[in-house]
């Protein structure tokens, strides 16, 4: 099987942030970095980024002064040399008031991420599921006691048992199929059935799995296509809420499609020149952002010229 190297940076990957994971257990200097005047404030509001540049369709983050309300904040690190908090306003009824916004507005990541510049997406992306994670963890997983931030954010410790709960993100296979010059794609009930996009297959990884072994079972369960080689592409963090994508190009043995119908709408082999003509064919891959276009165009990209 041919290897094919990524030809670009993943969204949400290639940012220059300092993650400073040293400085996490020092409270002292977490303290004077937050009241530093050069610091800067990531803020969520129900899961949305407060996001500048709308209008002119050049989307940036808007980090903000320290905000006038007391709440923790999470140390996302150092971003060219000054410290990135982030903060979640979720609780509050309007998050406009203590901060200056500007004409910033909160925004749904999803809509922007394709146009996001790589320091703000590595911004966003930490921050978006560091604050997940949160407040998702709020209580013991061991007693049920409350659990409160320590180590600038980085664990949720149990103020009964004292259990530390640290941050988690969810693998997830996606992989492209491929079986000498065709690709196996897939539409899941999931896809929005008027775009008509076709994709690469994904699934999590259960506990005890390798990564291979949760290729070869996804494509199985999903098309009924048994996987041989499979071989590593690149990753992207998804923290949608909480995953981590690994992309894998894996080889087909088989090519009869056995669809499960309650996951996938429908599954397919597709030639080079099909996917070359999908406008005129009536089908459409999925967006350019996405790891799983990605590895559709470095196929193709790499198999050209055979
Ligand atoms: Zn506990």
């Amino acid at each position: 099987m041919r290897l094919i190297k990524p030809s670009r940076p993943n969204v949400y990957t290639g940012g220059t942030l300092n993650r400073a994971a040293h400085r996490r257990e020092d409270a002292a200097w977490i303290l004077a970095a937050q009241a530093d005047a050069a610091a800067r404030y990531v803020v969520f509001w129900q899961g949305e980024a407060l996001i500048t540049g709308m209008a002119e369709r050049a989307p940036r983050a808007q980090l903000v002064a320290r905000p006038a309300v007391e709440t923790s904040a999470v140390f996302l690190g150092l971003q060219d040399g000054a410290p990135v908090f982030a903060v979640d306003f979720s609780a509050a009824e309007n998050p406009y008031e203590a901060i200056d916004a500007g004409d910033a507005e909160f925004t749904d990541m999803r809509a922007i991420t394709g146009a996001l510049q790589a320091d703000d997406a590595t911004i966003l992306a930490t921050a978006r599921a560091m604050l997940h994670w949160q407040a998702q963890t709020r209580f013991c997983s061991v007693c049920g006691g409350r659990n409160a931030p320590q180590k600038a954010g980085y664990v949720m410790e149990c103020s009964a048992c004292h259990t530390e709960h640290f941050p988690r993100t969810d693998p997830a296979v996606i992989m492209l199929v491929a079986k000498a010059d065709r690709l196996l794609l897939g539409q899941s009930h999931k896809f929005p059935k008027e775009r008509n996009f076709y994709s690469t297959l994904a699934g999590f990884v259960e506990p005890g799995e390798s990564l291979e072994d949760a290729v070869r079972r996804e494509v199985f369960e999903e098309v009924g296509v048994q996987v041989g080689e499979v071989h590593y592409h690149s990753s992207q963090p998804w923290p949608f809420p909480a995953s981590l994508m690994l992309g894998f190009y894996a080889e087909a043995l088989t090519e009869e499609i056995v669809l499960d119908t309650v996951e996938m709408r429908d599954a397919g082999w597709f030639t080079r020149e099909q996917i070359n003509q999908r406008n005129s064919l009536g089908f459409d891959l999925p967006p350019q952002d996405s790891i799983a276009r990605r590895l559709i165009d470095d196929w193709m990209e790499g198999a050209s010229g055979t």
